[in-house]
């Protein structure tokens, strides 16, 4: 008997576990299976050539069935028409642009942005003749006026990576479609169990499949969900010559079992997020904290409407500033210190620090604006806050 949920109006917890799946094709099997191979075999010279000629399975670089099922799943987890996964999230971004825009072309980017995405938009794409402009979004005069008739692509992150921040998407897609450019989210800070770009106007959304969406910090990936005609696009050119940056189906595979818990955790951590902020906003050593929920930030109107819940990402700075920073990184007992997130496990890092480090490599390195030296970003994991708290608490007698 066939169990194919797709078509059925089914709830988003419930179509993250069953979405485009049916197991009476895979003999049963209830987690798809993974399908290892690089190619596939036809009966004869016709039948390869017709498969060819439909898009339909000869190579493993541009079709994988396991794939396939995570794309249409994150596809409809965030009401798009169509996705296409890739093997990071940078491979996404990189696919993305390199499909879509051209030389002589512009991109109008948010002034603060994820520091290898900021790195493509500074290094890379100049290289290529397409000019980029940063600006500060949320100011929708300043993005009016960025804006020319070159102009191809509207890119910016909600939450802002690092500082958590929110931009209205609604506000800047009108600006956007004013002149006929793409409206680009990454979204990778809420997940589509938080927030869904399109549904206020974006045209593509970007997610690093390695945060919250896998959630379990052991594997890459990235997507690129929203209209199906750009979504080919990415996949015809991008993928299969430009960047040929395909995902493992082992990967894909893990990513799925992730998606499978993704309402539960982004609640769990959305909680705790939210009891972390607040201790943290009252404590004397603290002198900032940024959380989209928080209700005295300024983030929060906007989070309310774009939003379903604040998600697990905030920053802080202290009173120290800089130096108190890196005192409380290094006093920490239970959160780890490391640069990714969405995680099981809470991880904390220093943009400046790491900057500094960079610095020894890449002299030209600096700081995005909008991320001060004092800046601390914390993904609050799936642990019991109470603990985290008392960690922090501990810390941060060591940094006042
Ligand atoms: N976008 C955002 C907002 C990120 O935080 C990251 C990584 O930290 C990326 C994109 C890149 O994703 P990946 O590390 O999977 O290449």
């Amino acid at each position: 008997m066939s169990r194919d949920r797709t078509n059925r109006n089914l709830r988003l917890s419930t179509r993250a576990i069953h979405h485009g799946y049916d197991p009476s094709e895979h003999q049963g099997a209830v987690a798809p299976p993974v399908y290892f191979t690089s190619t596939y075999t036809f009966g004869t010279v016709e039948e390869t050539e017709a498969a060819a000629a439909q898009g339909g399975l000869l190579y493993a670089r541009e079709h994988n069935p396991t794939t396939e099922i995570l794309e249409a799943r994150l596809a409809n987890l965030e009401g798009a028409e169509a996705g296409v996964v890739v093997a990071s999230g940078m491979a996404a971004i990189g696919t993305l642009i390199l499909s879509l825009l051209s030389q002589g072309d512009e991109i109008v980017v948010h002034k603060t942005l994820y520091s290898n995405t900021r790195s493509l938009m500074k290094g890379g794409l100049p290289r290529f003749g397409i000019k980029v402009v940063p600006v500060d979004f949320t100011n929708p005069l300043k993005l009016a006026r960025a804006i020319t008739s070159k102009t191809r692509i509207v890119y910016f992150e909600t939450p802002v990576n690092p500082t958590a921040k929110v931009l209205d998407i609604a506000a800047i897609a009108a600006v956007a479609h004013h002149v006929g450019a793409l409206v680009v989210v990454d979204s990778t800070f809420a997940s589509p169990a938080v927030q869904r770009p399109l549904e206020f106007g974006a045209d593509l959304v970007v997610h690093s499949l390695t945060k919250y969406i896998n959630g379990h910090g052991d594997v890459l990936g990235g997507a690129v969900l929203g209209r199906k005609d750009l979504v080919a696009q990415i996949h015809d050119h991008g993928v299969r010559y430009l960047t040929g940056a395909t995902i493992s189906p082992m990967a894909a595979a893990l990513i799925m079992r992730g998606l499978k818990t993704l309402s539960l955790r982004m609640d769990r951590h959305a909680t705790s997020a939210l009891k972390v902020a607040e201790f943290l906003e009252a404590h004397p050593a603290v002198a900032w904290v940024n959380y989209p929920y928080l209700k005295s930030g300024d983030s929060y109107s906007i989070a309310r409407r774009q939003m379903a819940n604040g998600s697990g990402m905030l920053s802080f700075g202290l009173k120290r500033g800089f130096e108190g920073a890196r005192s409380l990184l290094g006093h920490l007992e239970l959160i780890t210190c490391a640069v990714s997130l969405g995680d099981a496990e809470t991880l904390i890092s220093h943009p400046a620090t790491l900057n500094c480090a960079r610095k020894k490599i890449r002299p030209e390195a600096t700081l995005a604006p909008g991320v001060g030296e004092d800046l601390i970003r914390l993904s609050v994991g799936l642990e019991d806050d109470a603990d985290l708290i008392d960690d922090l608490q501990q810390a941060l007698a060591h940094a006042s």
